[in-house]
């Protein structure tokens, strides 16, 4: 999963609904950290902003 950081407004919604805790966010970026993620796609479904896509 990866974060597209001129889409994203930084809103914090994808954080809450990862499971995993996989996506960090600061006061400028938002990641997510592909080592954590188990690609259930809760943050893409969520994220108002179309700013998450799923990677390879
Ligand atoms: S796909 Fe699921 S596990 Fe991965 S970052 Fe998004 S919410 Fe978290
Ligand atoms: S839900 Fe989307 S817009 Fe909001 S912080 Fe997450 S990636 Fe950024």
């Amino acid at each position: 999963m990866k974060v597209i950081p001129e889409l994203c407004d930084i809103c914090g919604t994808c954080v809450a609904v990862c499971p995993v805790d996989a996506i960090t966010v600061s006061e400028f970026r938002v990641d997510i950290d592909n080592e954590i993620c188990i690609n259930c796609l809760n943050c893409l479904k969520v994220c108002p902003a179309k700013a998450i896509e799923e990677g390879e």
